[in-house]
């Protein structure tokens, strides 16, 4: 079975709430989506998906994402599609660096793979440990009182873990929304994300203000550096998201000590092969973490359940999904969607998912 084709497309992904807000980058109505269709000499279409969540989060950003794959898409035409491995290998002969970009390409690949054998994504991957996975939900950084009546709903939904933001405004009124949600919930799962946003005097006043509640500090700080010389001072689990930007960094944090757990996510680590390695290794360490990405739509959150499934429960932390926040699915048979703070693991073969015919309108750009 050889590549074929390679279509890419463009898809502005509008933001339900019109109101995305992080630490940085402001507020967002919509994020530009690149999905990936890999046709092979036998007629199977696989789809992939990068949804870089706005300029400022992560170093990729979608122009890129489209100039990367546009860069490695004629090389690929002819390709035997003997594994998704070998393929990564001779993307990286084709451009280097560019995770997030060969990650749709990855994604395409193992869809197209498993729908060639009649398998699921989640049975090329190791094989599923369960049908359905947990979400967690990602309270946005807001007013204390309306992120603890948010939280208290989530709850009430079904959600058994939240994410709580933090960043970007005075710290008291992050430890305020801290101690507001905990009295609203009594949530034992909860993680504070920063997403790099804190200094680290403001970790150590979160830590001294809100040391008699049980959460996971993620990503407070913008370095390893920076998590490392406060370390000591902290006593709480600590989680690295936005630094894991491959398995070498990964194993570099579990090596010097400084990461108790990870929020992994699928473009940023290059794709499910890759992020099977990473999975691998956690598995050895006993280190919880996620797997999610940082937006997308259906081939994205397909493809962060299928990897969820094959994670040990005991150490998986949740699969956070777009869906939530966003309009619109892909494939409106077979939507992946979050219910009751569960994800169901789709059934058919493959991805699981089928995008609507002419969903992504014409391709932006041709490969054969
Ligand atoms: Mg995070």
């Amino acid at each position: 079975m050889r590549i074929a084709e390679i279509h890419l497309y463009q898809m502005d992904l509008p933001v339900s709430d019109k109101n995305y807000r992080m630490s940085a980058g402001g507020a967002y109505a919509s994020f530009d989506s690149t999905i990936v269709e890999i046709v092979s000499d036998t007629g199977i279409s696989g789809w992939g998906e990068t949804c870089p969540v706005g300029p400022v989060y992560q170093p990729e950003h979608a122009l890129g994402a489209r100039a990367a794959l546009a860069q490695m898409s004629a090389g690929l035409i002819g390709s035997d599609v003997t594994g998704p491995r070998a393929v990564r290998r001779s993307l990286d002969q084709l451009l280097n660096g560019h995770n997030y970009a060969k990650a749709a390409i990855d994604i395409a690949i193992h869809d197209l793979i498993g729908k060639a054998y009649g398998m699921r994504v989640c049975d090329l991957l190791g094989g599923a440990r369960t049908e359905y996975v947990n979400s967690y939900y990602a309270l946005p950084v807001d007013e204390p009182n309306k992120v603890a009546k948010l939280a208290a709903e989530k709850i009430a939904e079904g959600y058994q873990r939240l994410q709580i933001k933090v960043g970007g405004r005075p710290v008291e009124a992050d430890i305020e929304t801290i101690r507001k949600v905990w009295e609203a919930t009594g949530c034992t799962r909860l993680a504070v994300d920063a997403n790099r946003a804190l200094t680290t005097r403001d970790v150590l006043r979160i830590e001294q203000g809100c040391a008699d509640i049980p959460f996971v500090l993620e990503q407070p700080c913008n370095t390893m550096e920076e998590i490392a010389a406060i370390r000591a001072q902290v006593r709480r689990p600590i989680y690295l998201d936005e630094n894991t930007e491959n398995l070498s960094i990964v194993l570099r944090a579990i090596s010097l000590g400084i990461a108790d757990g990870f929020g992994l996510k699928v473009t940023r680590l290059g794709g499910l092969a890759d992020f099977a390695s990473v999975r691998d290794v956690c598995e050895s360490r006993s280190m919880p973490h996620t797997c999610d990405d940082s937006w997308g739509g259906d081939i994205i959150a397909a493809a962060c359940v299928h990897m969820a499934a094959t994670v040990q429960p005991r150490l998986l932390e949740g699969v956070w999904l777009a869906q939530p926040s966003m309009d619109g699915h892909y494939d409106s048979t077979n939507p992946v969607r979050v219910v009751n703070g569960h994800i169901q693991v789709p059934t058919g073969p493959g991805l699981g998912v089928v995008p609507d015919q002419g969903v992504f309108g014409k391709p932006v750009a041709s490969f054969a």
